[in-house]
This record gives C-alpha cells, sequence and structure tokens, in this order.
C-alpha cells in the first residue's frame, strides 16, 4: 500500500455535516468579511493559546510583515531570521522596509540557537523572527535574553506545547500562524492570524490588516487589505476543538517510528527537551538523502525534501546573502527529508516506511 506524505482529508471526514452547517450559517447570515465568525475565531484561539489577543489576517506571510510594522520594525532596521525555513519566513521581511539578515540552525534540531543569533546581531538588529520548523520549539526565552524581541513564526507549530506547558505562538513579543490547508490547523484556502500579550501590538495590527485605519473613514498610515474572511473563520471554529487531538495523532505516529526502529537507520527529530511538538512535518536526517528520497518514492512512501536551497541561496533574496557560510543551514538542507506523518497515521504504516528506509540501505 501506498504511504502518503499528509492525509487533510481522514480527519475531516467525521466533520462534514457541521463543517457543512458552519458554511451554511455564513451563507444565510451574508456577512463575509470581519463580521461575528471573524471575531468569535479569534477569541476562541486566543482562549485556546492563553494569549490576550489574536486577529485574523489573510494569509501567514502576511502575517509575518503586518506583525513586524505592528512591532516597530522599518526602514533602515535589521530583522534576524533563518535560513532554513519555508521561504515566506524571510520574504515577509523586506515589505516592510527593513533587511533581512540571515542566521544558522543547528543541523539536528533545525532550529535558531541563541549562538546563531547573536552571531548575526548588529546595533541596527530591531527583531528576531524564529521559526518553530515543522512543530518543534524553537528556544524564545533565550534569544530574547539576548535583549531583542521575538517574533514567533509558528506556522508550522499550531498545538505544539513547551516544556512548561505554554503553547507554540505565546512566548514571544508577537507570533504569526498560517491556515494553509496542509497546516495543522488548515482552512478551505488561504488564511493567518497574529498573537500577542500585548494591547498596542493588537490594535495597530487590527489597523494595519484593515488599510491603515481605525473607523474606515481616516486613514493614518499604509496598510493592507489583509482579512481572515467569514467563511474560513467559520470553518476554522469547527476544527479548533480537534487540534489538540489530531496533535495527539502525530505524536503517536512520531512514537511508532521510534518503535518501528527508525531511529537505527537514520536520525530522528529532536525534540526541544521536555516539549510536545505538534509534528507538523516529521523530518529525518540521513547523510544521503537524495538517494533516500529516490528510493523511498520507488517503493511507494511519499516523501520530500522541503527546503533542499535554502533561502539565502534563492536568488529573490541575493541582495541579502551573507558573505560567510551558513554550515548548519546548508547541512540541514542537504540530509534532511520529510516523511509521512498525519494525525490517523499508523503503527502498520511506521513499519512499512520503516521496511522501505531498510531496504533503501
Ligand atoms: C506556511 C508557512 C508560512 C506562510 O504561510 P502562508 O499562509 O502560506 O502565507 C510562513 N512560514 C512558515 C514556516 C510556513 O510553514
Amino acid at each position: 500500500m501506498p504511504v502518503p506524505l499528509f492525509d487533510t482529508q481522514t480527519p475531516l471526514a467525521p466533520l462534514r455535516d457541521e463543517l457543512r452547517a458552519a458554511i451554511e450559517r455564513v451563507v444565510d447570515g451574508g456577512r463575509f468579511i470581519l463580521g461575528p465568525e471573524v471575531e468569535a475565531f479569534e477569541r476562541e484561539f486566543a482562549t485556546y493559546l492563553d494569549v490576550d489577543h489574536a486577529v485574523g489576517v489573510a494569509n501567514g506571510t502576511e502575517a509575518i510583515t503586518i506583525a513586524l510594522r505592528a512591532l516597530g520594525v522599518g526602514p533602515g532596521d535589521e530583522v534576524i531570521v533563518p535560513s532554513f525555513t519555508f521561504y515566506a519566513s524571510a520574504e515577509a521581511i523586506p515589505p516592510t522596509g527593513a533587511t533581512p539578515v540571515f542566521c544558522d540552525v543547528d543541523p539536528e534540531t533545525f532550529m535558531v540557537t541563541p549562538e546563531t543569533v547573536r552571531a548575526a546581531m548588529t546595533p541596527k538588529t530591531k527583531v528576531a523572527i524564529v521559526v518553530h520548523l515543522f512543530g518543534n520549539l524553537a528556544p524564545v526565552e533565550e534569544v530574547e535574553a539576548l535583549g531583542i524581541p521575538v517574533l514567533e513564526d509558528a506556522a508550522q507549530a499550531a498545538g505544539a506545547r513547551a516544556a512548561d506547558g505554554r503553547r507554540a505562538g505565546t512566548l514571544g513579543s508577537a507570533a504569526t500562524f498560517s491556515f494553509y490547508p496542509t497546516k495543522n490547523l488548515g482552512a478551505f484556502g488561504d488564511g493567518g492570524a497574529i498573537t500577542t500579550p500585548y494591547p498596542d501590538v493588537a490594535e495597530r495590527v487590527r489597523t494595519l490588516r484593515f488599510h491603515g485605519s481605525r473607523d474606515k473613514v481616516t486613514y493614518e498610515e499604509v496598510g493592507y487589505n489583509s482579512r481572515l474572511d467569514e467563511l474560513q473563520a467559520a470553518i476554522l471554529r469547527v476544527q479548533l476543538p480537534h487540534l489538540d487531538g489530531w496533535c495527539d495523532g502525530r505524536r503517536a505516529g512520531a512514537r511508532a517510528y521510534e518503535g518501528a526502529g527508525l531511529g537505527e537507520l537514520v536520525g530522528l527529530p529532536v525534540p526541544t527537551p521536555g516539549s510536545s511538538p505538534a509534528w507538523h512535518l516529521y523530518v529525518i536526517r540521513d547523510d544521503d538523502a537524495a538517494h533516500l528520497e529516490t528510493a523511498l518514492r520507488a517503493a511507494g512512501v511519499e516523501c520530500r525534501g522541503y527546503y533542499r536551497t535554502p533561502v539565502h541561496r534563492q536568488a529573490a533574496m541575493a541582495p541579502y546573502a551573507p558573505q560567510h557560510d551558513l554550515r548548519g543551514t546548508d547541512e540541514a538542507a542537504r540530509t534532511h527529508l520529510a516523511v509521512p506523518i498525519y494525525p490517523t497515521f499508523s503503527e502498520a504504516q511506521a513499519t512499512e516506511v520503516v521496511r522501505a528506509v531498510k531496504a533503501a540501505g
């Protein structure tokens, strides 16, 4: 049996009626932009995370741009960002007028460390973006201890908890989420959110997402048309109560891989000590990941090297590429390989993947 990389349909099957009813409720109400569903979702998402403010926006990329601006980032500033991440983490910086400064990652955890961030700091550093990549927990407090505000890119970490029980998205000065359909909490289209403990940051985010206006008549600063829409909010409200259960399923999948002996064949993901990662992707390490990728595909196991070319080596980022090599980043880019994981991933599937990895030699 082929094993897919992810499965977004099976977990939603039991919710079909509830989802249909939510969509009908919006159609019947006739409000499609910034109405009761978005308000309710913002409240429910903030309660779920245990953070004071959540604001819905159009997607996880604009969430980063808007959050940076709300944290005071502008022309002349520098924003530190890891190069081993989805491209959008860095792409979102230049629209603020600031310059991205790429930092390295630990090639075992795929996370920034206080050391890699410190190496990228200059007197112009305004904010550091840390990415909870693959649903693991990045060291937010250790980076903030360097004296710079942290924006958490939590696009892949909805449902992840740190060792002390606090959730990803509540640890820094602000955080951003993506509700792209394959993310752990996925809309039926694009969507995103910004969270923050600070009322002034939340207020500026609300203004920026609506053209830089509070009252829809006066325009204080150049903003964006970047809203989560009512249909997506209604759909997300149906799913949110199931997010923790889905993440439990992903963690059970990770345990199934361990139990089936995957760790004897390749490097397993390294969870932050004491944390409960959300395992958006289950990413193993192998010295010959390209060969393993080909062999697994041939055996019917879907897998993917997501970030083979790190962001700082992409053509669009050439103006911001560092003069020195980012050695941990290059190693992670070469060795990483995402193998199947999803909420309903079974022990039998884990066994099948492990068998294919073994056969690949
Ligand atoms: C998905 C993702 C984004 C962008 O989110 P969109 O909703 O697709 O714009 C940003 N950062 C990371 C790490 C992501 O995985």
